[in-house]
């Protein structure tokens, strides 16, 4: 492997290499669903490594990617009325809406203020009484529980000027909708270790019994990664399609039930606009009825998303990207019309994103030969 010098323990890692190297007797094709994961296996070079023995496909995991440009508009709105402090993570202010990002319009004049969490969002609205704080909510499982505690925490405390702008997302049913398109290629799916500390890995047995496709939970270190690779394509050689724990010193079977149990509080599962996806039945969370005070759009009286394309900027393939059809490096923009600084789509934003990984590690890739040629 390219860069076995930076693993922590790179004799388990060349181990694991080899082992997958030796016991894939044809090509499988692996999809990765989260964007965290998809940096590990870019930044350590593992995508190469394995080259030839599993094609790693990239999935929708990158929660900025993800959420719907409508989301964002709606967002904007809401911080260019003159009441209302919008609060919203940092990755989400250069994500393109169907027109401007939050950073344009807060450069006339919107109002938006970053937090590192939902509770941040909280006390800004209790520092602050006389102005309304909306917080844009999005994520996925691993998220979500932080956002319904905010929304507790602002109903015990009987706060008025608060409010969720919800955009949150749930992983299986986009997995599901992978697995069903016509024609998909991805023969096992690496689930999000994160998500499942929270959901569980029992979720997926409906899946792999419906799908016939093996899920095995992954962590994010280079080692969980070739680790959960080799469950993979060992479960893929022996024609079984089955559920298995890569991850076990932070997943649990039935997960975390306190977060499990403050989700079912205070949210509904409710079909989503994905963005390049479009709607995905089950694919997201909304408030439920009894914190409806708390629910931005019905605060604002915000147009509902029901029908919109959650389609990205024109010419953009993210929906593609995330579906695992397009390599990043294959899309006519990438690196060109489309980069980091000027971003057209939302995976070449996020730090999680694809595209952004690919443009990355190639880069870095970059300066490493160009070191290593100095230093010879
Ligand atoms: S390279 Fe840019 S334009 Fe192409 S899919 Fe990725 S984000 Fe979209």
């Amino acid at each position: 492997m390219k860069y076995l010098d930076e693993f922590r323990d790179p004799g388990l890692a060349k181990r694991l290499l080899e082992e997958i190297q030796r016991t894939a007797t044809r090509a499988w094709t692996i999809m990765e669903v989260c964007g965290g994961q998809t940096h590990g296996l870019l930044r350590h070079g593992i995508d190469d490594a394995l080259r030839g023995v599993v094609e790693l496909l990239h999935g929708p995991g990158c929660p900025v990617c993800v959420t719907a440009a409508e989301s964002i508009d709606q967002a904007i709105e809401l911080s260019l009325r003159a009441e209302v402090r919008l609060a919203t993570f940092g990755d989400m202010l250069r994500v393109p809406g169907t027109g401007e990002s939050l950073l344009m319009a807060r450069r006339r004049g919107a109002r938006v203020q970053l937090v590192y969490s939902p509770l941040d969002a909280v006390a800004l609205a209790r520092e602050d009484p006389d102005r309304e704080v909306v917080f844009l909510a999005v994520g996925f499982e691993t998220t979500a529980p932080a956002t319904a505690l905010a929304v507790e925490q602002a109903a015990s405390l009987g706060l008025s000027n608060f409010s969720v702008l919800m955009a949150h997302v749930r992983v299986e049913p986009a997995m599901a909708a992978i697995a069903a398109a016509a024609g998909c290629r991805v023969d096992g799916f690496l689930a999000a270790g994160h998500v499942c500390t929270i959901t569980g890995y029992e979720v997926y047995r409906d899946f792999v019994e419906r799908y016939g496709r093996p899920v095995v939970v992954t962590g994010f270190e280079p080692v969980d990664l070739l680790q959960g690779i080799l469950h993979s394509v060992q479960l893929l050689e022996r024609g079984q399609a089955e559920v298995v724990n890569a991850y076990g010193r932070s997943v649990a079977a039935a997960g975390n039930a306190a977060a499990q149990g403050i989700l079912q509080r205070v949210f509904r599962v409710a079909d989503r606009p994905w963005r390049g996806l479009g709607w995905m039945p089950a694919g997201g969370l909304l408030l439920r009825e009894e914190f409806r005070a708390w629910d931005a759009v019905d605060k604002f009286g915000l147009s509902s998303l029901d029908g919109v394309e959650a389609a990205e900027a024109t010419g953009c393939r993210s929906g593609e990207v995330m579906s695992g059809r397009l390599r990043p490096s294959d899309c006519p923009h990438f690196g060109t019309g489309c980069t980091p600084e000027s971003p057209l789509g939302a995976p070449m934003v996020s730090g999680e994103g694809a595209c952004n990984a690919y443009y990355r590690y190639a880069s870095v890739e970059l300066e490493r030969s160009q070191k290593s040629a100095g230093g010879r």
